[in-house]
C-alpha cells in the first residue's frame, strides 16, 4: 500500500504541480491508467464489480493522496527564518525539516514541515501542523470529524470497524477513544461558552430534566455513597436536559412530539444547591444555558416535565417560576404499577385490577381517590407508603385531566426516551466502565450530534483553527 507505480504519470504529475491546467488533466490520466490495470482488458460480463469498485477507489485515493502529498511537501513556505516565537513566550529555533505520517481521508500522508525547537520548554513544534489544523494529532481534520460522528452514534470498537470498513481508513478502537474523548472536551467547552438563543420554535415549549446512572471505574466512586447492599455505588448519575415541541396531535388528538424538534444536554453534574450558594449549581447553568439556546424561557407557555426528584422541581421553581409543572404520566403510573406488585404479588389478576383503577382515576383528575386506595395500604406496606407521600407531595403536577383540556402533553416519554437515547445506549452497554470524564466527554459529543448541532460546532472550530488538543 502507498507504493507509487514508476511511470510517466508521475512525470507529468510534477510539471502539473507548476501549472494548474496540467495538474488536472495528469491526475486524471493517472487515475484512469490505474483503473484500466485494475479492469483489464476483458469484457465488463464476468467482472467482479464490488472487488473493482472498492479496488478502484483505493487506487484512486492513493494517487490523490500521493498528489497532495507532493503539492504540500513541494511548498516550503512555512520555514519562516531562523527564528519562530515559541508559546511559552520564548523564541524557537529552525531544526530543519521532519516527516510524519498523518492519517488522511486519502489514506496515510507524510508530510515533511519545517520544524522548530525552543530551547527554554524544551519542546519542538511544526507551524505547518497548526495552520492544518493538525496540531497534536496523527490524524487529519476529515478523519477526526468521521471518528467523532461514528463514536458519538457506537462503541469505540465499533467506530474503528466502520472507519476501516466504509471509509478505508484504519484507527485502531485506542485512538478513536483518545480522539473522540478530546473532541468530546472541545464540545463541552464549546457548549458551555458559546449559548445563540433561537426563538421559540412553538407556542407551547416543554423542558424534561431527568438523571441516570453510568457504570463508572472503582476510583471514580471513593466515599460515594451508593445503591449496592453494601452501600457503595457503581454508578455516577448523568443528568439530562431536554427541550422540544409537541404542536402535532395524533388520531386521538394527544399532542405528540415535532420530529426535530429535541435537543439534548447532558453531564455527571450536581444540580443540588443551598441557601448560602452565590452561584447556580452546574447543572442548573446547563439547564439555563439549553433554555435559552431554544428559547424555552421566551415561549408563551412554558411546561417542565420530570419525575418526582425533588431535585427537578426545585431547580424548575428556581430557574422557571410561573412555568406549567408536570409529573410525567408515564413515571406516575409505574409507580402505581409498583405499588400494585407489592400489595399482590407479580402477575396477579387483582394487582392489575388495582393498578388500573388507580391509572384511570389518575387519567380522570381525581387524586382523591387515588390518595384513598394508597391510604388503606399505607400502614401495612412500605411501597404504598411511599407512593402516598410521592403522590400527596406531587399532586398538583398530577392534574392530569386539566392539562389534558389544555392541550398540553403530558407524556410522551421523551425526557425517559431522552435518558435512554442520549446516554444508556451509548455509555450503558455490557462491559463499559467510563472515567467521569470520559463518559462526560462522550456524552458531550454524542447530545451534540443527537441535537443536530455538530456541523455548527465543526464550523466554529475550523474556523478558529483549532486542532484536538492534548
Ligand atoms: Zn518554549
Amino acid at each position: 500500500m502507498g507504493r507509487f507505480p514508476a511511470g510517466s504519470a508521475r512525470g507529468g504529475l510534477r510539471a502539473g504541480d507548476r501549472q494548474k491546467g496540467g495538474f488536472k488533466e495528469a491526475f486524471e490520466t493517472e487515475v484512469a491508467q490505474e483503473i484500466e490495470a485494475l479492469v483489464g482488458q476483458g469484457a465488463a460480463q464476468g467482472l467482479d464489480f464490488e472487488a473493482i469498485e472498492t479496488a478502484a477507489r483505493r487506487q484512486a485515493l492513493q494517487v490523490a493522496a500521493r498528489a497532495v502529498e507532493r503539492r504540500l511537501n513541494a511548498d516550503t513556505s512555512d520555514h519562516a527564518g531562523p527564528t519562530f516565537p515559541c508559546s511559552c513566550g520564548k523564541v524557537a529555533r529552525y531544526a530543519g525539516r521532519r516527516p510524519k505520517t498523518f492519517q488522511t481521508a486519502l489514506g496515510e500522508m507524510t508530510l515533511l514541515r519545517a520544524y522548530y525547537h525552543c530551547k527554554a520548554c524544551e519542546a519542538g513544534f511544526c507551524p505547518r501542523d497548526r495552520a492544518l489544523g493538525m496540531e497534536h494529532a496523527s490524524l487529519s481534520p476529515a478523519v477526526t470529524r468521521m471518528v467523532g460522528l461514528s463514536a458519538a452514534m457506537v462503541s469505540f470498537a465499533e467506530s474503528s470497524e466502520l472507519m476501516g470498513e466504509l471509509a478505508g481508513v484504519p484507527v485502531d478502537a485506542k485512538q478513536v477513544e483518545r480522539t473522540a474523548e478530546a473532541l468530546g472536551r472541545e464540545i463541552s467547552a464549546d457548549e458551555r461558552a458559546v449559548v445563540e438563543p433561537e426563538p421559540p420554535s412553538a407556542p407551547t415549549m416543554y423542558l424534561g430534566m431527568d438523571g441516570t446512572g453510568v457504570p463508572v471505574r472503582k476510583e471514580e466512586l471513593v466515599d460515594r455513597p451508593g445503591k449496592q447492599p453494601d452501600g457503595s455505588s457503581k454508578t455516577r448519575e448523568v443528568k439530562l436536559v431536554t427541550v422540544w415541541s409537541a404542536e402535532g396531535r395524533d388520531e386521538e388528538g394527544t399532542p405528540v412530539r415535532d420530529a426535530g424538534s429535541v435537543s439534548y444536554s447532558a453531564a455527571i453534574e450536581s444540580a443540588a444547591s443551598r441557601d448560602t450558594d452565590k452561584v447556580p449549581s452546574e447543572f442548573a447553568r446547563r439547564v439555563d444555558r439549553e433554555a435559552r439556546r431554544r428559547g424555552f424561557d421566551q415561549a408563551g407557555r412554558r411546561v417542565v416535565l420530570g419525575d418526582g426528584a425533588p431535585w427537578i422541581w426545585n431547580l424548575a421553581e428556581e430557574q422557571f417560576p410561573g412555568a406549567i409543572q408536570i409529573i410525567d404520566l408515564f413515571h406516575a403510573k409505574g409507580h402505581l404499577w409498583d405499588v400494585a406488585k407489592a400489595i399482590y404479588g407479580a402477575g396477579s389478576d387483582l394487582g392489575e385490577q388495582w393498578a388500573k383503577q388507580r391509572r384511570d382515576e389518575m387519567d380522570e383528575g381525581n387524586i382523591d381517590a387515588v390518595l384513598a386506595a394508597l391510604g388503606v395500604h399505607a400502614e401495612a406496606n412500605d411501597e404504598a407508603r411511599k407512593c402516598l407521600d410521592y403522590v400527596t407531595q406531587n399532586r398538583h403536577r398530577m392534574r392530569y385531566s386539566e392539562f389534558r383540556v389544555q392541550g398540553l402533553c403530558t407524556s410522551t416519554g421523551v425526557v425517559e426516551a431522552g435518558c435512554k437515547v442520549a446516554i444508556g445506549t451509548r455509555c450503558k452497554r455490557a462491559g463499559m466502565h467510563w472515567t467521569v470524564a470520559g463518559a462526560d466527554a462522550i456524552i458531550a459529543l454524542r447530545c451534540c450530534k443527537l441535537s443536530g448541532r455538530f456541523e455548527d460546532f465543526w464550523e466554529r472550530r475550523s474556523a478558529a483553527g483549532t486542532g484536538t488538543g492534548g
